[in-house]
């Protein structure tokens, strides 16, 4: 079992449940379109980790799923319309919520696709213009 802590989460509603256990890949914030028009909010704050770290524990069959691209299949509950995570296929990565897991303790690192921001956060982190270079973007940082 190791040392993994478990954190446990749901939809708005409670008919999904779902657990992640360790450490995410990384935390912060997306300030792109996509992320902005799907979740009606101004940014996005993500949580990466490994798909297997994400466990459904009640109510796999109300999850619905929409992909827009190939990057990124987004889903939510059926019941509620609750947001819940996004699978991003091409990174190895599923995106949890950092709102729908209240109790782990978001650390954000970085912003990414600031370029596209409505709203600026001078907090002092990276300010990618779009991604980061090994997660398949430019690598260029934007003053904060
Ligand atoms: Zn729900
Ligand atoms: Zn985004």
């Amino acid at each position: 079992m190791g040392d993994d802590k478990t954190y446990t989460g749901g939809c708005f509603c409670g008919e999904v449940q779902f657990e992640v256990s360790g450490h995410p890949a990384a935390m912060g914030y997306c300030h792109c379109e996509s992320c902005r028009h799907w979740s009606a909010g101004p940014v996005n704050a993500f949580t990466l980790w490994k798909p297997e770290a994400l466990k459904v524990t009640r109510g796999a069959a109300s999850i619905g799923t929409y992909n827009k691209t190939p990057i990124s299949y987004r889903k939510w509950c059926k019941h509620c319309g609750g947001h819940l995570f996004t699978d991003h296929p091409t990174m190895g990565l599923v995106d949890v919520y950092a709102a729908v897991i209240p109790q782990l303790a978001f650390e954000p690192g970085v912003h990414v696709n600031y370029q596209e921001t409505v709203l600026h956060i001078h907090d002092g982190k990276a300010k990618m213009k779009d991604m980061p270079k090994d997660m398949g973007g430019s690598g260029v940082t934007l003053p904060d």
